[in-house]
């Protein structure tokens, strides 16, 4: 049982998502040696080698291997969650459940903290564009009227965001049927909160005038991204992940445009 630790903590590789026991030897600084996946036979992990541009072209390709490399090798998600397919697959006792908690790292955390904000923030300037376009001409507002629009708009965003979490969380546990566990459940929210890095572009929106179409097309990526990323980290059916993402969105749309139009 000692290896389940460190199996926990193995990379993997991205072409068939198996554990390997390392991705590279290195026999000097710079000069590194690519190891081979004992069950597909190809380079575990061959984005090691690959510049920062090459694995987003491939992440916005949505290629799983580029997911993988994302949310396996570099992230560390999903040991947890590979506990789950060990448990189903092999139908183990209950018992093995409590030697498989596994907590975020600091790290994770704070990537998960910061993305969850970047995301309310990017959420909130998206509802104020939509608001702004469904009232244009209405310009002349006082300081106080501005403040209480952000605050409004902010708790609009945190609401959506709210929604959003419980419908994805009550997909993965009634339609891919994870039994709860804190940790695992965090983890699935870390991928997906990762997989929306395409939010970002509204951050252009800043700077540049685009039609509100441009919003649509924006949440329409993040959604197939998220379906990618639960597919990567649950291997569950596409129909499946889709079914759940897809809940969960429609919900958090539904929410914001019921607050849209409540006086
Ligand atoms: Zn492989």
């Amino acid at each position: 049982m000692g290896d389940d630790g460190a199996e926990g903590e193995a990379p993997r590789c991205v072409g068939c998502g198996r554990r390997v026991r390392t991705l590279f030897v290195q026999y000097s600084p710079g000069n590194i040696r690519l190891m081979k996946c004992d069950v597909c036979k190809a380079v575990a992990d061959p984005y090691i080698e690959c510049e920062f541009m090459i694995i987003l072209i491939d992440l916005i390709l949505h290629k799983t291997r580029a997911y993988r490399h994302l949310l396996f090798n570099k992230l560390h998600i999903g040991s947890s969650l590979d506990k789950v397919g060990t448990i189903r697959y092999h139908a183990t006792s209950r018992k093995c459940c409590s030697t498989f908690s596994n907590s975020l790292t600091p790290t994770q955390l704070g990537i998960l903290c910061q993305f969850i904000l970047m995301h309310i923030v990017l959420d909130a300037f998206r509802i104020s564009v939509s608001k702004n376009n469904k009232a244009d001409g209405d310009s002349s507002r006082s300081t106080l009227s501005t403040i209480c629009n952000c605050s409004e708009v902010l708790g609009d965003a945190l609401l959506g965001n709210i929604i959003f979490t419980a419908m994805l969380l009550l997909g993965v546990r009634y339609i891919l049927k994870f039994s709860f566990d804190i940790t695992r459940y965090r983890q699935i929210l870390l991928a997906i909160i990762i997989s929306s890095y395409f939010k970002l572009f509204l951050l252009t929106m800043m700077v540049w005038e685009f039609p509100s179409s441009a919003i649509f097309i924006v949440e329409a990526f993040v959604l197939s991204s998220n379906v990618v990323a639960l597919r990567v980290v649950t291997r569950f059916p596409k129909a499946h992940c889709v079914g759940v993402c897809f809940m969960a969105h429609a919900a958090k749309h539904l929410t914001e445009r019921w607050l849209m139009w409540t006086p």
